[in-house]
């Protein structure tokens, strides 16, 4: 089957129609007409090869929403005509240990929607039916399509740690990741503050649900929230002054990066020892998490900020992405 799709051919490069033969649909396996997907940051880490994982041409989007089109013969949870989403995740292995406990996302052998296969930004997806979740009946498709990628990554965090309404979430840098953040915080009963760069952002997170909206880089105001916070997560692309946010951190605290932050984290070991507190990471999330999202999502009203736009302007999203200027989640539709 030929796909019409858009991919970098090089690395850095604008997208360009690219027309390419899909692998036959294999018996796990679904196809997809795509109707939306949102763009991600980790498309333009993706598009750079930030990586060096990169393999090109290279059709970016894994925030995929569509209908099941054809079934492989092996695939029973799925007919023809569902409304699904797709994430970052393609497939796994399902025999290691940790597929076995649910956590499919740490699979030594797992695949990625758009490395090494081609992604979401094109007319038709084929993948392994087991990472295709069913949509819940009255989500709007392009709203659903933010929350399979940025949605499930911010969300498995959120509850590893026990967001609830005894503790206070901080939520750096909000864009199509950070926004989702402070509504399911919010939504959780956390107190919510949401530490931004972008001053024009202010009104909008106080009305998603932040309690206290700060700078995300104002050293002196940082210093104020000294013993503050329970978790940061942060969802900033960039490097920021991480000592301070350890500063910012109750005892037992927490500092989750999911943001791709470049470069090394420097920090003393005492800021780590005193008041017990740690930094740790965190992967996209499992199925079981991601089924779980979703009807949290629905049932919560969790609704993505979008701008949608037809799929022919994919270079004009991740340009307005690039420039940190999407609000809050640029979505392409077919
Ligand atoms: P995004 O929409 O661009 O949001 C990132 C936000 O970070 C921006 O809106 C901005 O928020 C803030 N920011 C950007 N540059 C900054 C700078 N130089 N200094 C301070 N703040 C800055 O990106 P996204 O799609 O949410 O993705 C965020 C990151 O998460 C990316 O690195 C992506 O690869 C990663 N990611 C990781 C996983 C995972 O499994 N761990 C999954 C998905 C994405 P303000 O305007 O509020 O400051
Ligand atoms: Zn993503």
């Amino acid at each position: 089957m030929r796909v019409q799709a858009f991919a970098a051919l090089v690395a850095k490069a604008a997208l360009v129609p690219f027309a390419y033969d899909a692998a036959a649909l294999g018996d796990e396996d679904v196809e997809i007409e795509v109707s939306h997907c949102g763009l991600c940051h980790s498309d333009v880490h993706l598009i750079d090869d930030a990586w060096n994982r990169s393999t090109y041409p290279l059709v970016p989007g894994h925030e995929v929403v569509g209908r099941v089109v054809a079934v492989g013969r092996a695939v029973t949870h799925l007919a023809v005509g569902a409304r699904v989403g797709v994430g970052w995740q393609r497939s796994a292995c399902f025999a290691c240990d940790r597929c076995l406990a649910g956590h499919e996302n740490l699979c030594a052998a797992q695949q990625a929607t758009c490395i090494g296969h081609h992604g979401g930004l094109g007319e038709r997806l084929r993948t392994d039916a087991r990472f295709a979740f069913a949509l819940p009946d009255g989500m709007e498709s392009a709203e659903a399509a933010p929350l399979l990628c940025g949605g499930v990554t911010v969300f498995a965090p959120l509850r590893r740690y026990g967001a609830d309404a005894k503790r206070t979430v901080g939520v750096i840098g909000v864009g199509g990741l950070g926004h989702l953040a402070v509504r399911f915080a919010a939504a959780f009963g956390c107190e919510v503050v949401a530490f931004t760069s972008s001053p024009d952002k202010r009104k909008e997170l106080h009305a998603m649900g932040a309690h206290e909206v700060q700078s995300s880089t104002d050293a002196r105001a940082l210093r104020g929230l000294a013993d503050r916070i329970d978790l940061l997560i942060s969802t900033v692309p960039a490097r920021l002054d991480w000592i301070l946010y350890l500063q910012a951190l109750r005892p037992n605290g927490v500092l989750c990066l999911v943001g791709a932050s470049p470069g090394l984290l420097q920090v003393p070991a005492a800021q780590l020892l005193t008041g017990q507190k740690s930094i740790c990471g965190s992967d996209i999330g499992d199925r079981g998490t991601m089924v779980e999202m979703l009807r949290f999502a629905a049932r919560h009203r969790i609704v993505p900020t979008v701008e949608t736009r037809p799929m022919q302007d994919v270079n004009l999203g991740i340009e307005r992405l690039r420039a940190n200027q999407a609000r809050y989640r640029i979505v392409l539709e077919n």
